[in-house]
């Protein structure tokens, strides 16, 4: 028999959420972004529950190439771009959009023939200080792409530090719209702006947010990237991770549990022991108190989560047995609270899940609960 953890991944409720965030920018098409393999979801799972989309983003060139295979005949746009001068050919051959950031890239497509056009998404730095041009180099940046025979549409695109919060002290979403507006003024071509905090917050933010594309990813899974929750603003788990119990210790005051013992019972208490430990990507620096269902019973970890294993508290729930399921997030779990308590985010929890970790699909219908 398989071991009993596994992660089911709910493609309705993916197609659910992307209906959400077309919801909240009506006026913008989408771009799902499917990085780290749909943010552990996998790309080819990515692709179907995304199947309305209007295009799909992700990182590298290869996996462009596999999503062509796999049937996707939409957009697909690169968010780092190309890195060689040989992935050229390749954004032209299978109508790729690549992200334009720095000035090597820039000359990399003016020493290339283009046989075939291509459209490329010229990116401005506006604060994140992470990729992209600065607002006063943009309008040059756009004149030497504009000029390069076969480069054919323009998008212009910024990305948001702190789009999870309306105003933040350092850099504020209204202000590095203000510097895109100020750097792009009067460069023809569409827009891209939101990733999942600005698309959650367009409504307050309609004037500022006028935006052709937007690019929502952690929405689109469930997961948001602030501390609000999922169910505040209709989204649903799209990976619920399950095992169960495998061993149970009776155990009495002054006993210890785990590595380091780093948990101490001060009561006669049962804790069960689940498969599942940071091997399986489940965080290792999760601290006794982080949330977990035992037969839908809410509980919590104690001690340190070890490799393959952790354990947990089975005195609120009455008839737990060997077998009894567990879940460590998802239906009925918010993973942003389980990452929370673990002190990370949902992002990185969902693209942590290892390979070792048998994945499902839930069948359709069946949408989990918030
Ligand atoms: C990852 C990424 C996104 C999506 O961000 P979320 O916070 O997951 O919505 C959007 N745009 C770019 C450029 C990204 O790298």
């Amino acid at each position: 028999m398989p071991r009993p953890l596994h992660a089911t991944i709910h493609l309705d409720s993916m197609q659910h959420n992307l209906a959400r965030a077309r919801a909240c920018a009506p006026q913008a098409n989408v771009w799902a972004v499917v990085k780290a393999n749909a943010y552990g979801h996998g790309l080819e799972r990515g692709m179907r529950g995304f199947a309305q989309a209007d295009g799909l983003a992700l990182i590298e060139t290869e996996n462009a190439l596999r999503l062509r295979e796999l049937g996707w005949v939409k957009p697909i746009l690169l968010l780092e771009g190309i890195f060689d001068t040989s992935d050229i050919p390749l954004l032209a051959e299978h109508n790729v959009n690549s992200t334009v950031h720095c000035i090597e890239q820039v000359k990399m497509l003016e020493y290339t023939q283009l046989y075939r056009p291509i459209d490329v998404h010229l990116k401005m730095n506006t604060g994140m200080n992470r990729l992209g041009f600065r607002p006063d180099e943009f309008a040059a940046a756009y004149q030497r792409l504009r000029a390069i025979p076969g480069i054919r549409n323009i998008t212009l695109m910024t990305h948001f530090a702190n789009a999870d919060e309306l105003e933040h002290p350092r850099l504020s979403i209204g202000e590095q719209v203000r510097r895109f507006r100020l750097g792009a003024d009067g460069l023809p071509g569409e827009r891209s702006l939101s990733n999942s905090g600005g698309v959650l917050h367009t409504a307050e933010l309609v004037q500022e947010l006028q935006s052709d594309w937007v690019r929502p990813g952690i929405m689109l899974y469930g997961g948001t990237p602030g501390g609000r929750s999922a169910k505040d603003y209709g989204l649903l788990p799209t990976m619920t991770l399950k095992s169960e119990i495998i061993g149970i210790q009776h155990i009495e005051p002054g006993d210890s549990v785990g590595y380091g013992s780093r948990f101490q019972a001060d009561r006669t208490m049962t804790v069960g022991v689940v498969a599942c430990g940071y091997a399986d990507g489940y965080p290792r620096h999760a601290e006794h108190g982080t949330p977990v269902l035992v037969d839908g019973i809410r509980t919590t970890l104690v001690g340190r989560v070890s490799m393959d294993m952790m354990a947990v508290d089975l005195s609120p729930i009455a008839n737990a047995r060997v077998g009894s399921k567990v879940t460590l997030w998802g239906d009925g779990l918010p993973i942003d609270e389980v990452a929370q308590a673990a002190g990370t985010i949902g992002y990185e929890l969902m693209c942590a899940v290892a390979p070792r970790v048998r994945v499902a699909e839930a069948p359709l219908g069946c949408d989990p609960v918030l």
